[in-house]
């Protein structure tokens, strides 16, 4: 398999070590598109997904990685299709400091200025609907 960056966009500067840590013990969130996406290449959602109790997704991990990380190849099986949390990782929104870079992430200060206020957007967009869609779930 090729090895793959992990950056979204063409203009992503970030110099990802693909060190794997933010694809350990992931507790990344889906929307209903990301997991649509994923049954549409084949995989089953109560292979991926797990729900907690206020009706959110999360992507499920195994053997202390999420289910997609490649541990031989150090990358993610599903790149293209990858969920939208993980393209715009490390940037995350912090309930207390607002859209930051996620401190665990080793090349989190090769990003730009550019990309992460692009990015921050981004998350705080997927936020909201994912909010929507646990209340949605909820309420069913
Ligand atoms: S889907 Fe891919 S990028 Fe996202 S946490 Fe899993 S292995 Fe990492």
């Amino acid at each position: 398999m090729q090895k793959q960056k992990y950056s979204s966009n063409t203009y992503d500067l970030m110099d990802c070590t693909q060190c794997g840590v933010c694809c350990t013990e992931t507790e990344m969130l889906l929307c209903e598109d990301d997991i649509k996406r994923l049954e549409s290449k084949g995989f089953i959602e109560g292979d991926f997904v797990q729900y907690d109790k206020q009706g959110y997704a999360t992507l499920k991990n195994r053997d202390g990685y999420c289910v997609f990380y490649d541990r031989k190849n150090h990358q993610c099986s599903v790149y293209i299709d990858r969920p939208t949390g993980c393209r715009v990782y490390p940037v995350i929104l912090d309930e207390g400091k607002g859209i930051v870079l996620d401190s665990i992430c080793e090349s989190r200060r090769t990003i730009s200025a550019k990309e992460k206020n692009s990015k921050g957007k981004q998350v705080v967009r997927l936020l909201r609907k994912i909010d929507l869609e646990a209340l949605e779930r909820c309420s069913k």
